[in-house]
């Protein structure tokens, strides 16, 4: 039996990253994964790159531009005649960004040594891990480990009233690779990932009808942000209808019926293609025995503690089969600092500074606390906010819808959150995270120097307007 000194369970952003991290201290390391694409190869990197984060971004900027061709160009000064769609070219474009990021994971892999083992792995001891073999008809392979770092990730919720046939019925990763636009798209969920695909399938040409059981849209975001991203996102022909709980769904072969009940009563509505986009649950089950004894929640998540550790032997956790936020970059920082634990130094993961994106148009971002969470903790904050109309730069892009919105503490001025919607905010949002993970004061931004004409002088403003300073609009008194 090989014996590493650390195996990584799962390839995808957390685990490839802990992988990488081991190696480049040194340490002995396999990591294995499961993952096979449509043609029955190895593919690492996880949900993040094969059906997630990266096919969806690449799908979000390829309907972006398409939509811009066909709309948006017009005030430019610029006219094209008879934009058409290839959609076929547009999946293609997609399906190669992602196979030279498969094969960009293997690469690192190889480059720091990281032994890459095909195959479903079970830890079967808190020492061993068997390997299963995916392609050659189930071989087992023990190996060997003095430490294990357990990241399977998630799969998506499945609704028993809407099961996922692949057909008409899918989840996030069959709406990743429609063969053709849908007439009429049906989505459960507004969460996230059924905004992204919704705004990717709605700018394509399809009638977008996003159904949601809750009456709050976005609970997650800051309140004022969530209700200006209902606005914008329903003004641009979204659907979205909240407090619709979607009670049954059938495929008649031709057309999806959906049954959901509002206020008013039932209601059905057909539609060509139904994505379910209800959620994503840990994958924790078939992943270890019980003698390693540890612990899973409920909910199905591994417990830990803040470094990420089991509480049983060498046993470590990352990602999404763990607490927080299912997000590939809070995985990534786990798989570091688990790594550096491992190697014995004193890896750390600022929970509070995690930025949250969607990838939407407007693009809604935030980190830190929610004006509604300060609040409901009774701490007094000062806020400023600073709309992309009164931005030179925001003009100029023709993308003045949105604002930035800073919240500090009333008493010492520390910056507890920020929030933002409006164009480019998956990259403004990066400042902020800067600012909170080096304590800075809503004062420290404002004698920061932005440059001029730049989308990141509406943070400097917002900062600036927490004590009525903003220099490009008039200063309500507060
Ligand atoms: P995963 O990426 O799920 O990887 C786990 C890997 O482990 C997989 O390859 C799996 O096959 C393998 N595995 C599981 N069990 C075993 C086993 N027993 N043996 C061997 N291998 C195993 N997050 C963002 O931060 N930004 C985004 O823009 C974003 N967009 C998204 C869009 C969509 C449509 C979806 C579905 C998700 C998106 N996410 C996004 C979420 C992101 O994909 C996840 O948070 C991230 O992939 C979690 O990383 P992970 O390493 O924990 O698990
Ligand atoms: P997220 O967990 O952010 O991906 O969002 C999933 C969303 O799906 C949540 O807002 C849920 O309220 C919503 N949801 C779950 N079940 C149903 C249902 N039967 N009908 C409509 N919406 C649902």
């Amino acid at each position: 039996m090989t014996n590493y000194d650390v195996i990584v369970i799962g390839a995808g952003p957390a685990g490839y990253v802990a992988a990488i991290r081991c190696a480049q201290l040194g340490l002995k390391t396999a990591c294995v994964d499961d993952w096979l694409n449509d043609k029955q190869q190895p593919a690492l990197g996880g949900t993040c790159l094969n059906v997630g984060c990266i096919p969806s971004k690449a799908l979000l900027e390829s309907s972006e531009r398409f939509l811009d061709a066909r709309t948006g160009l017009e005030k430019h000064g610029i006219e094209i005649d008879n934009v058409t769609l290839d959609l076929a070219a547009m999946m293609a474009r997609k399906n190669k960004i992602v196979t030279e990021l498969n094969r960009g994971v293997a690469g690192l892999f190889k480059s720091n040594g990281v032994t890459s083992i095909n195959g479903h792995g079970f830890l079967k001891n808190k020492n061993t891990v068997e390997v299963t073999d995916g392609k050659k008809n189930g071989n087992k392979l023990n190996i060997g480990a003095k430490n294990i770092i357990l990241a399977p990730g998630s799969k998506p919720v499945e609704l028993g009233i809407a099961p996922v046939d692949n057909k008409a019925i899918v989840d996030s990763a069959g709406a990743l690779s429609f063969h053709e636009v849908p007439k009429r798209l049906g989505i459960i969920g507004a969460g996230v990932i059924g905004l992204e695909l919704g705004s990717v399938w709605h700018r394509l040409g399809a009638e977008v009808v996003i159904l949601e059981a809750m009456e709050e849209f976005l609970p997650m975001a800051d309140s004022q942000i969530s209700r200006e991203a209902l606005r914008a996102l329903k003004k641009q022909g979204l659907d979205i209808k909240m407090g619709a709980k979607v009670l049954s769904a059938k495929n008649s072969g031709e057309l999806v019926s959906v049954a959901f009940e509002t206020t008013k009563g039932k209601q059905t509505d057909t539609f060509d293609k139904l994505i379910v986009a209800v959620g994503r649950k840990p994958n924790s089950t078939g992943l270890f025995s019980e003698s390693t004894d540890l612990i899973v929640n409920t909910r199905g998540f591994i417990e830990v503690d803040e470094h990420c550790y089991t509480g049983q032997h060498n046993i470590y956790a990352i990602g999404d089969v763990v607490r927080g936020p299912m997000l590939a970059h809070k995985g990534m920082e786990e798989g570091v600092m688990v790594a550096e634990i491992i190697a014995g130094q004193s890896g750390r993961v600022n929970y509070e500074t995690i930025p949250s994106v969607i990838y939407t148009h407007p693009e809604i971002a935030w980190a830190g606390k929610s004006e509604q969470q300060l609040k409901a903790a009774g701490t007094s904050f000062k806020s400023g906010s600073f709309p992309f109309m009164a931005s030179g730069r925001a003009k100029a892009a023709g993308e003045t819808g949105g604002m930035i919105k800073v919240l500090a503490d009333a008493k010492t001025d520390r910056v507890l959150g920020v929030h933002m919607i409006g164009a480019r905010c998956s990259e403004l949002i990066g400042q902020a995270v800067i600012a909170m993970e080096f304590g800075a004061s809503s004062e420290d931004l404002a004698m920061t120097m932005f440059a001029h004409p730049t989308l990141s002088e509406v943070f400097h403003e917002a900062a600036l307007a927490v004590d009525n300073r903003a220099i490009h609009m008039p200063n309500i008194k507060k």
